[in-house]
């Protein structure tokens, strides 16, 4: 056997766990602890090699600089290799994905988690360039991947602001569909936005910014578009943009992006006409923040009719309407029509109400029209080859948390249920299909406290919505009551009262506390029935039913307001649109990439280690390891092992030609390794190993020799 010939995916393998540690966790010896596993990441990423995989979940550390691994040689060495075969990168993972997608039809989808700041939102980009560059380059589909890229900007700028966490962070979730022809041809795309963060447009916390758009039109605008806006460059003249950073950031170009979202917007087919709406738009509501109020007797008056006149002149609405609307109430009970005005505190509110709801609405339509522009003309046979990547915010767990907290955490235990469906299933189906006796593994189910909020009548968003609907003076106190009266019990649930005396030392008398399966959060009730009311006055919505600006009216339809039924809550609108998506991912074949954020300072470099123990435990990763020690965390069908490592046995060296094909190869050679039949698996199509580092160190003691 001296022409021993070392294959290239080993060497690899081998040289980077002497360089620096494991590429895959399952190969890791301390595998249950956690000491080892940071130990890991670190040592990897102060390589900078910030990718590792627990078995096909993708760890991804952020670097925050620049690596020089993302070039086209890297989509070439990438492109159609076999998973292991290579490094860990997201490229390998795209590439899976999108080979599953063409080769099996199987519909895929990419799921992006972790924490603000950790890379969820550049591995989405990533993995739609790797898409981009490796699927055709016939003319018609250059269109379509054009718009596709170009849409990113678009939303970024509408959809993210500067955050404390991160210069570019997204306010809103994000699900992306990528159709393909069946060549695998990128041919349309659909967009999915969830709950953006509209807060954000009237108030800013210090150090944060507003939406980029704001701050790119005011940069970028010439100085034609900014007189019709009737806008000034300076940014202190704008209530709505001074609670926060005074001044530019240094690591964002407003000017130059809005000159980027400006082409992105001509490339996807965005009229001249509709370009200009947008922008009107954006621009009343930084003068529509400028309107104060007078209160005499109690009754509100606008002090300021001449913004009122910007306004509706830029939104198309006639000015004493939207002045009156701005100052007065009515409510149509039952068809008793009562108007009456509000005081100084409730037309802010109202005024703040209308540029939320304008914002929001705008940022909707926005989705809408990207999909336009994005639907496929030719769906044709295509109904399968779709690739979907979901971008959305990770857990969060702040010193104070509010409605927006629960419905992100919500959403985080929807996706964790998912998780364990997806993942467990498969792989319990993958051992049923190949014949081999499947041992079930213990792990925590979060199905109860899904139940706990979302359970129709007993949970926690029906006794929101109840509480929401009670007639009477429902207030967020009550509504804390309601639910410590029915919840008290829970195993998820710690109420004040109940709390030992440790917690209720930290916890406030308006909070309530979930076990969350990724740790305990508390949560501050104030504000809940508000944003969950989301209540825009029927005055201000009929006002803008009837706007000169097209995309404000079709924002704001007159059904709305013919309709006696209740507008759904927030909180029911968002369950309701995660439940779709919950049904959209679970006919797909799942790849995941879970982020992970280094440092909070932003700097390449630096691992912290307490932050990132803290990520590692909420992501789950050391249970998710854990379940793929406990079965079989190597797997490869008996061609591919056998190509493999037939060099380590002379039976298979340098070919096997016995009877029963490859199989009969791989069962000679396992047992010349000395394994014994606890530790692997014949199955069907494929040999599983338990411990894939016995037969790693018997390659190691071969080439040493
Ligand atoms: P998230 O979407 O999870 O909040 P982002 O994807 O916006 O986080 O990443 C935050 C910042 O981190 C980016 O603006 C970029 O500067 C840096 N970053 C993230 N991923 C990478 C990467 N793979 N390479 C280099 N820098 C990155
Ligand atoms: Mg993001």
């Amino acid at each position: 056997m001296a022409s021993f010939k070392p294959l290239p995916n080993m060497e690899t393998g081998l040289h980077e766990r002497d360089r620096a540690g494991v590429q895959d966790f399952v190969l890791l010896e301390n595998y249950e602890s956690e000491d080892a596993f940071i130990g890991n990441l670190k040592k990897r990423f102060q390589e900078n090699l910030i990718y590792t995989y627990i078995g096909q979940v993708l760890i991804s550390v952020n670097p925050y600089k620049q690596l020089p691994i993302y070039s086209d040689a890297h989509i070439k060495e990438y492109r159609n290799k076999h998973f292991y075969e290579m490094p860990p990168h997201i490229f390998a993972v795209t590439d899976n994905a999108f080979r599953s997608l063409i080769e099996e039809n199987r519909g895929q989808c990419v799921l992006i988690s972790g924490e603000s700041g950790s890379g969820k939102t550049e591995a989405s980009k990533k993995v739609l360039q790797y898409i981009a560059a490796c699927s055709g380059h016939q003319t018609t589909v250059e269109g379509v991947k054009d718009k596709l890229l170009k849409s990113n900007p678009v939303l970024e700028a509408f959809g993210n602001a500067k955050t404390n966490r991160n210069d570019n962070s997204s306010r809103f979730g994000k699900y992306m569909d990528i159709q393909f022809d069946y060549k695998g041809a990128p041919i349309g795309g659909n967009i999915l936005n969830y709950l953006l963060e509209k807060s954000r447009v009237v108030a800013q916390m210090g150090g944060e910014r507003n939406f980029h758009i704001f701050y790119q039109l005011l940069a970028g605008a010439d100085a034609t578009l900014l007189q019709e806006l009737h806008l000034e460059r300076t940014l202190d003249s704008y209530n709505y943009l001074t609670d926060g950073v005074k001044g530019s950031v240094g690591s964002i170009n407003d000017a130059d992006n809005f000159k980027q979202v400006q082409q992105a917007l001509s490339v996807i087919d965005f009229s001249a006409e509709e370009q200009r709406e947008i922008f009107a738009i954006v621009a009343s509501i930084l003068h529509l923040g400028n309107i104060a109020f007078n209160e005499v007797e109690g009754n509100a008056q606008v002090n300021s009719r001449d913004l009122v006149v910007t306004v509706s002149r830029l939104l198309g609405v006639n000015a004493s309407e939207l002045g009156a609307a701005l100052t007065h109430r009515t409510i149509d009970a039952r068809g008793d029509v009562v108007t009456s005005p509000l005081n100084h505190e409730l037309a802010i509110y109202a005024r703040d109400a209308l540029a939320k709801a304008v914002y929001d609405r705008l940022f909707s339509w926005l989705v809408q029209r990207l999909n336009i522009s994005l639907q496929a003309k030719e769906t044709r046979g295509a109904r399968n080859n779709v690739m979907g990547i979901l971008d959305i915010y990770g857990f969060e767990i702040f010193k104070r948390n509010n409605f927006e907290q629960f419905c992100i955490n919500f959403c985080n235990e929807k996706l964790q249920q998912l998780f364990i469906e997806l993942t467990l299933k498969s792989e319990q189906d993958e051992y049923r299909r190949e014949g081999i006796e499947w041992i079930p593994v213990e792990y925590f189910d979060n199905k109860v406290i899904c139940n706990l909020i979302e359970e129709k009548h007993k949970g926690i968003i029906s006794i929101l919505d109840e509480e929401c609907l009670r007639p009477g003076e429902p207030t967020d106190r009550t509504f804390l009551e309601k639910l410590t009266q029915k919840l008290a019990d829970h195993h998820h649930y710690v109420c004040h009262e109940k709390a030992p005396i440790q917690v209720q030392k930290v916890m406030g008398r308006d909070e309530f506390r979930l076990v969350h399966y990724a740790g305990e959060v508390t949560y501050t009730v104030n504000g809940f029935l508000d944003k969950n009311n989301d209540l825009l006055f029927r005055d201000l919505k009929e006002t803008l039913s009837k706007a000169g600006n097209n995309i404000v009216r079709s924002c704001f339809p007159e059904q709305e307001l013919r309709s006696k039924k209740r507008p759904e809550t927030a909180i029911t609108q968002f369950k309701s649109s995660l439940n779709n998506l919950m049904d959209i991912l679970m006919c797909k074949e799942p790849s995941y990439i879970r982020c992970i954020k280094p440092n909070d300072l932003q700097s390449p470099g630096i691992f912290d280690d307490q932050l990132v123990l803290h990520q590692v435990k909420y992501l789950g990763l050391m249970e998710n390891l854990r379940v793929r020690r406990a079965g079989f965390a190597y797997r490869r069908s008996y061609e591919l092992f056998l190509e493999r490592y037939k060099c380590l046995s002379k039976s298979t060296w340098p070919n096997y030609k016995g009877a029963g094909g490859a199989k009969a190869g791989v069962q000679l050679l396992v047992k010349d390794l000395g394994y014994n039949s606890e530790q692997f698996k014949l199955g069907e199509t494929k040999l599983f190993i338990r411990w894939p580092r016995t037969l790693f160190d018997t390659e190691d003691a071969y080439q040493a020799k």
